[in-house]
């Protein structure tokens, strides 16, 4: 078992300790808002469910007292008087009718809340994903967050809610008990509450330890999800059979539960012995109650009614300490775990941005001024001293091989991430003071990684342009730049053809198709005014591909065009071409001046070109 953080060891648990109530209040403000008739009816039921037992215990100790009553009457004139035993008899009958009523009630308002409470918390953390970073996505520690919140914290509301209400409902019927028992001896109280406390202990001190497991394991159980996700996914599937990876994966799916089972089998084994022992003493003491409670009735001190009643109320009062008990432990664990939907929700989004619309010297482009950046936790730097000015009207072309860092600039250029140092200009004003709305208005990028979402064909062109997302005029003008007019017009449906193996009917597209929907993805841009292809043409034959950039060209001819490929005879066109070499422009110029300087640009064009001949 790995060593606990220091900030899981036992710190959380004292802080967790006072801690017990302190998202009590958060969860009943969210069931309140999520449901105010249900939340009304639940308390109304929970404070009927508490009474109703006491109620029924003091109708069957007037039972007894009134058949023991009738029979000596019986005894001493010869007559039958059993109406005062019938009526109460009848009281009871419905009292309990009433108790089975509430619980049903209670459980019926208790699953519609679940259901609206779940969809509550799942929004609620989708949303807030929504405002995050990429930077923050790509942060594993992060990302344990959110799958910690994912995972439990959806339920766990609800539950705390529930067991506030249980706890409140055995607290009323304690306290109806504690009434009619206090009047036999305030001694027999006092025994009831010292019972159930060592089970108490017990119980929260195995809950934080529960707690503790489940946040070291949050590594290991995305590893899981992640084979989950691998195996059983279609996207994975070719490679998994064709490799024959899946006993594999399957071996090391199992072994994550192996180890995660041993670890759980340990604590609930201990969790229930000490349950176990504890609640052992709990069965002492009420034994104890019913021998005190037989010596008294004996000695003629209490009535056999009250005898009745006594023990009615010791074997029941000793269930609720130990119920209102076990729903504080359970309480404790619901506020761990929300404490982790908490700490996702509160996360802090990245830095907020400016309110700028517009720049200060409009028309000046895209400046890059000594800009370097450094991934969160990545040793060498992805770019170092980047100076680059691109006007409207221009393109820009950025050659370099793998892992250079063109990609890496298309990000900070988008603001995807933010320079460790330098800065980037549009239009004369840093991206940090431009609006969010209008800067991701004026910028259009397909990454060669682009999203294919399994929706309509049109709407996988539609994407494009938010505002233009059902818009199938659209979708058709677009799809005819990128050339993708032509195989969606053959599809069964055409343009409201679904895409993707997860829904029925759902067509596949091979990678070409789907590079083609990823231009016209970019051809929907239409007012953005820069627009911005990481190599998304490169399953597109070279023919094609130009066609592509004739079209691209007339749309970006008074915008700023910045292009990723690794054609040269796409490259070309450019107006300036930028040559990264790890993280650094080592040429940059138009393609006649680098040819003509015979540098590392002339020398790959020249192979690139011998290679097509
Ligand atoms: P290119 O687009 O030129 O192939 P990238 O810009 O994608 O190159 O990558 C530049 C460098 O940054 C590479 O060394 C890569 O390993 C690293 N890198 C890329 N993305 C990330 C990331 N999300 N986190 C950390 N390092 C990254």
């Amino acid at each position: 078992m790995k060593a606990p953080a220091p900030e899981d060891g036992s710190g959380s648990l004292q802080r967790g300790f006072l801690g017990v109530f302190a998202y009590s209040r958060r969860a009943l403000e969210l069931v309140w808002t999520t449901d105010r008739r249900l939340s009304i009816a639940m308390v109304a039921l929970t404070l009927l469910a508490g009474l109703l037992p006491a109620a029924v215990a003091y109708v069957g100790s007037l039972i007894v007292d009134a058949v023991v009553h009738a029979a000596e009457w019986h005894r001493h004139t010869g007559a039958f008087e059993l109406t005062p035993v019938w009526s109460l008899v009848g009281l009871e009958a419905l009292f309990v009718a009433l108790t089975a009523a509430a619980a049903r009630g209670l459980s019926l308002a208790q699953s519609l809340l679940r259901a609206q409470l779940g969809q509550r918390v799942n929004v609620m953390i989708l949303d807030k994903a929504l405002t995050l970073d990429l930077a923050q996505f790509e942060d594993s520690e992060f990302y344990d967050k959110l799958t910690r919140a994912r995972r439990e914290a959806s339920t766990r509301p609800l539950s705390l809610v529930i067991r506030t209400f249980g706890l409140l409902q055995n607290g009323v019927s304690l306290l109806s008990f504690v009434g009619l028992l206090i009047k036999f001896s305030p001694w027999a109280v006092l025994l009831l509450a010292a019972a159930g406390l060592p089970a108490f202990f017990a119980e929260t001190r195995f809950s934080g330890e529960a707690f503790r497991l489940f946040r070291w394991r949050a590594p290991e159980s995305r590893m899981q999800m992640y084979i989950e996700s691998v195996l059983a996914r279609e996207d994975h599937a070719k490679e998994v059979k064709l490799f024959g990876l899946g006993a594999r994966f399957l071996d090391r799916y199992r072994d994550i539960f192996k180890r995660l089972y041993a670890e759980d089998r340990d604590l609930s084994i201990r969790r229930d012995a000490w349950g176990l022992g504890l609640g052992l003493l709990g069965t002492v003491a009420l034994y104890g109650g019913y021998a005190w409670i037989a010596a008294e009735t004996v000695a003629g001190a209490i009535t056999l009614g009250q005898m009745t009643m006594y023990l009615g109320l010791f074997r029941q009062g000793q269930g609720a300490v130990s119920s209102a008990l076990r729903a504080i432990g359970g309480m404790y664990e619901d506020n761990l775990y929300l404490s982790t939907l908490y700490e996702y929700l509160e996360q802090p989004v990245g830095r907020a941005t400016g309110h700028a619309l517009e720049g200060t010297l409009p028309g000046d482009g895209i400046r890059f001024e000594g800009v370097d950046f450094l991934y969160p936790g990545a040793g060498a730097p992805a770019l170092t001293g980047i100076d680059l000015h691109v006007r409207p009207g221009e393109s820009l072309a950025l050659v370099g091989e793998n892992g250079s860092g063109k990609t890496t600039l298309i990000k900070l250029l988008t603001r995807l991430y933010r320079p460790t140092h330098g800065r980037i200009l549009l239009d004369g004003l840093d991206l940090e003071e431009w609006d969010e709305q209008t800067l991701r208005r004026r910028i259009g990028v397909i990454f060669q990684d682009f999203a294919r979402y399994q929706m309509l064909v049109g709407e996988n062109i539609g994407v494009g342009d938010e505002q233009a997302f059902d818009d199938e005029g659209r979708w058709r003008d677009a799809a005819a730049q990128g050339l993708a007019d032509e195989f969606v017009d053959q599809l069964p449906s055409g343009y409201q053809t679904q895409l993707g193996k997860w829904f029925q009917d759902g067509r596949e597209l091979s990678g070409g198709q789907w590079q083609k929907i990823a231009l016209a993805r970019a051809f929907m841009r239409r007012d953005a005014d820069i627009l911005v292809l990481d190599e998304p043409t490169a399953s597109i034959d070279a023919g094609a591909e130009a066609r592509v950039f004739e079209h691209f060209r007339e749309l970006t001819a008074h915008r700023i065009a910045i292009v990723i490929s690794h054609r040269f005879s796409t490259v070309r066109m450019a107006d300036q071409i930028l040559v990264l070499d790890d993280g650094r422009i080592v040429e940059h110029g138009s393609h006649q001046a680098l040819m003509a300087a015979d540098g590392r640009y002339a020398k790959l064009f020249t192979l690139q070109a011998r290679g097509y001949r």
